[in-house]
């Protein structure tokens, strides 16, 4: 396995009126080819702006974002638009993604045309491939979206994400604006397809169950920052971060003989426009001392491929 990304200390500011909002404050992580790089944390956290400053579809602050080694955000023009066909985004809510004025095949085929180079036929035989490789019926083809159901409407999208055959994918939300019986074989469908097409995710969400199921790492965010990665297993198995504990203590788990008692987080958030120093959880973490309201804790390696950001990290958890 070779690493195809890398993003180094990677910031995404935005002003607004009050000031700076730090959406995304100097982030790090590697992935390696076929992976999946689960990053979750609550509505606001960064999580999605991560997404899109990643595939440079948003300028970045600071920092480095190496595709195969190259920084996507130095790149000429030519080269940027060509690995823009390598890296590809699945958007949450495929009614707001889809036009409602074109039909299946023309959704799809949308890509190829405005690249240019291809034949009819070579549209016509891969917009055919691509319905069958999702799952979606050659009878759908001239259907609209709102001609269908809500899982065939998000296989619409993944199909015209993937047509131009990507190797990196950046899928925000995917299943969140699915029912949950739908969720399930959405989720399938994208396995099936990594393995298939040898793809490589980042899969944001703020559903860690989801997550678990699908993801090799698992990237926890708290107000733009990483405060807790790991091998997703591991991270269920030992969460170290305050924060982390809370958001696995709120996944339901179906054995009724071992209830797990819900952390509930309290307190204010802090705000991400003009960061106070300090731990940017502090506000509502029940742990805080007074060092975590003056400095904010590094990310450090606690266990091999274990990173956590916490002053408190080895008494509270005895390591
Ligand atoms: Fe809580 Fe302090 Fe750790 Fe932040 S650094 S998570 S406030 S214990």
């Amino acid at each position: 396995m070779s690493t195809i990304l890398e993003v180094k200390d990677l910031k995404k500011y935005f002003k607004v009126n009050a000031g700076l909002l730090h959406a995304v404050d100097g982030v790090s992580f590697k992935i390696e080819e076929g992976q999946t790089l689960g990053v979750v944390g609550e509505s606001g956290c960064g999580k999605s702006t991560l997404g899109r400053v990643v595939l440079h579809l948003l300028d970045n602050t600071g920092g480095q974002i190496l595709y195969h080694g190259e920084d996507v955000t130095t790149v000429s023009r030519e080269k940027l638009s060509a690995l823009r066909r390598e890296m590809q985004i699945i958007f949450q809510d495929p009614f707001s993604s889809l036009n409602p004025r074109m039909t299946v095949y023309q959704t799809i085929a949308e890509p190829m045309q405005i690249i240019g180079g291809y034949t009819r036929a070579q549209i016509e035989e891969r917009v055919s491939e691509m319905m069958d490789i999702v799952g979606l019926a050659a009878r759908f083809v001239n259907s609209y979206p709102h001609e269908l159901d809500g899982g065939r409407r998000q296989r619409i999208v993944i199909a015209r994400a993937l047509v131009l055959n990507p190797k990196f994918v950046v899928c925000d939300e995917p299943v969140s604006a699915l029912d949950v019986s739908i969720q399930a074989q959405v989720l399938n469908l994208m396995l099936d397809i990594q393995e298939r097409m040898g793809l490589t995710y980042i899969f944001i969400t703020h559903d860690l169950s989801v997550v678990k199921y699908i993801s090799n790492d698992i990237m926890v965010m708290y107000l733009g920052q990483m405060v807790e990665k790991a091998p997703a297993d591991e991270l269920f198995m030992h969460r170290y971060h305050p924060y982390t504990r809370a958001l696995i203590s709120a996944v339901p788990i179906p054995d009724i003989d071992h209830k797990r008692e819900r952390i509930q987080l309290k307190g204010e958030l802090t705000s991400p426009i003009n960061p106070k120093p300090g731990c940017r959880f502090a506000a509502r973490c029940i742990y805080a001392k007074p060092e975590c309201f003056e400095v904010n804790p590094e990310i450090e390696e606690i266990t091999p491929g274990h990173f956590v950001r916490c002053h408190c990290v080895r008494e509270l958890n005895n390591l």
